[in-house]
C-alpha cells in the first residue's frame, strides 16, 4: 500500500490546482518541487516591499467564466489592465495596434481612414495568402508598423528573421479599430491582490509540499510513494531526453532597484527597434498601482536555449513538434503517470488555459 494517492511533481499553477482538488475530494497528496520555491513560472520575489515577477511580467485574463470564478474563490483581483508601450528609438506608440497607435503612426483620426491607409500598403505589397510572419503582419497593420513596432522586436524575441517565423505567432495580438489599449480582449483581467503567491499559498494550503526536491533523481523512491503520479516537469526529461531535446526560447532578467519613486510611468515598455538588446522593460509596482519610495525594473532578453537553460517559450515548429508527438506517444504507456502543464505538454500554455486543464484532468481521474 502507497502511502500517497498522488505525488504531484512540480508545484507550479497545474500542481498546485490538481493537489488541491485532490484535497477537496479526500485525497492524500504530496507535491514535490525541484526549485525553493512554490509557484512555478507565476512566483514572485518581495524586493523593496514589491513583488517582482521572477519568471517574467504574468497578466490573468480569462474568457472562462469557471476559471475566472475557480481563482475568485482564493484571492481577489485588482483592476489593472495591461497597456504596454511601444518605444521605437525614443518614439512611443500605444499597443496593442489601435487607433492611439495609427493616430500616432499616420494622422489619421478616423476608423475609415485607418484602414483605408493600411489597405493601401498592403496593395502595394501584393500579398494574397499570408506564408509567414512578415508576410501576416504586413496583412494586417501594414508595412510602417511592421518595420517599427514588429519586425526588431520578433527577431530579437525568436533570434530568427520574420520571413522564417509561422504566422500565427502575430495572430494572437488584437488589432481594432477602435481607441483602446487594452492589450487583451477577454472580459476578466486583473492581478491577485497581494501577488501570485497568495493564490499558490492558497490551493496548497494543508498539502504536504517538499521544495528542493528532484523527482528525477530519485525516480524510484517517490514513484512507490503514491498509487499515481502527476507530472508537470519536461516531458523529454521524464524519459531521460532518449529521442532528443525539445527545444525551447529561453529568457535571461537584469533586475535593478532604483532609487527612484517611477521610472516609466507603465508596467511595461516594449523596445521595437533593433538595437536595444532587451526586448522590453517590466517596472513591477505598476501591476499593483505601488506607491513605494523604490521602484523595481527587470529588462528582458531573449536568448537561444541550450539544454541545462530554464525553458520558457516551447519552439513549436514542425521537427519539435513531431519529436513531441513521439514523447506523447510514450507517455501514455506510463499507466500510472499523468502529464499536464506547459513543460509536460510541450504547449504555450496561459495561466487560464493551465487551470481548465488541471481542473479537466482532476475531474477525469478523482471523478
Ligand atoms: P510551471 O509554472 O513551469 O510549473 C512546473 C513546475 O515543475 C516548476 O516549478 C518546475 O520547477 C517543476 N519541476 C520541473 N521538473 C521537476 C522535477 N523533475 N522535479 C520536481 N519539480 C519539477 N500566462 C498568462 O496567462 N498571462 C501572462 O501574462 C503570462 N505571461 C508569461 C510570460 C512569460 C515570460 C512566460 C514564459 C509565460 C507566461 N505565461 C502567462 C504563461 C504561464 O507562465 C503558464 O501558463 C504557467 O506558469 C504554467 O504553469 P505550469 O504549472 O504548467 O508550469
Ligand atoms: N510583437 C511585436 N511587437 C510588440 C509586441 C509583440 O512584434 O511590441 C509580436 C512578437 O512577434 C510576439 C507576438 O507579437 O512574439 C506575440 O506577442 P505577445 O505579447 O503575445 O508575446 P508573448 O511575450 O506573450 O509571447
Amino acid at each position: 500500500m502507497s502511502k500517497y494517492d498522488y505525488l504531484i511533481v512540480g508545484a507550479g499553477l497545474f500542481g498546485s490546482v490538481f493537489a488541491r482538488e485532490a484535497k477537496e475530494r479526500g485525497k492524500s497528496c504530496l507535491v514535490i518541487e525541484k526549485r525553493n520555491h512554490t509557484g512555478g513560472n507565476i512566483y514572485c520575489e518581495d524586493i523593496e516591499g514589491i513583488h517582482v515577477h521572477k519568471y517574467g511580467p504574468h497578466i490573468f485574463h480569462t474568457d472562462i467564466q469557471k476559471v475566472w470564478e475557480y481563482v475568485g474563490r482564493f484571492v481577489k483581483f485588482n483592476h489593472f489592465i495591461y497597456s504596454p508601450v511601444a518605444n521605437y528609438k525614443g518614439e512611443l506608440y500605444n499597443l496593442p495596434f489601435n487607433m492611439n497607435t495609427f493616430n500616432k503612426m499616420w494622422g489619421v483620426v478616423t476608423p475609415e481612414e485607418a484602414k483605408a491607409k493600411i489597405a493601401e500598403q498592403i496593395k502595394q505589397e501584393g500579398i494574397t495568402e499570408p506564408k509567414n510572419l512578415e508576410e501576416q503582419a504586413i496583412s494586417l497593420v501594414g508595412r510602417d508598423i511592421y518595420e517599427k513596432l514588429i519586425k526588431g522586436y520578433t527577431q530579437k524575441q525568436w533570434g530568427r528573421e520574420c520571413k522564417d517565423l509561422p504566422a500565427f505567432i502575430i495572430k494572437r495580438l488584437p488589432v481594432r479599430f477602435i481607441y483602446d489599449n487594452n492589450y487583451f480582449n477577454h472580459p476578466y483581467q486583473g492581478i491577485p491582490i497581494g501577488g501570485y503567491n497568495v493564490l499558490i499559498d492558497k490551493l496548497l494550503e494543508g498539502t504536504e509540499v517538499l521544495t528542493d526536491t528532484d523527482y528525477l533523481s530519485d525516480k524510484g523512491k517517490w514513484d512507490a510513494m503514491a498509487e499515481r503520479v502527476i507530472y508537470t516537469g519536461p516531458i523529454d526529461a521524464y524519459f531521460g531526453y532518449s529521442k532528443g531535446h525539445l527545444a525551447y526560447r529561453s529568457l535571461r532578467f537584469e533586475t535593478e532597484v532604483l532609487d527612484m519613486e517611477n521610472f516609466q510611468g507603465c508596467a511595461g515598455m516594449n523596445y521595437t527597434d533593433r538595437e536595444t538588446p532587451w526586448t522590453r522593460i517590466t517596472e513591477h509596482k505598476h501591476f499593483e498601482f505601488g506607491t513605494q519610495e523604490k521602484t523595481v525594473i527587470s529588462k528582458e532578453y531573449s536568448i537561444e536555449w541550450s539544454p541545462g537553460q530554464e525553458p520558457y517559450y516551447p519552439v513549436n515548429d514542425e521537427k519539435n513538434q513531431q519529436l513531441y508527438e513521439v514523447y506523447k506517444e510514450m507517455a501514455l504507456q506510463e499507466e500510472k503517470v499523468f502529464f499536464g502543464g506547459r513543460l509536460a505538454e510541450y504547449k504555450y500554455y496561459d495561466m487560464d488555459k493551465v487551470i481548465a486543464a488541471a481542473l479537466e484532468l482532476a475531474g477525469k481521474n478523482l471523478g
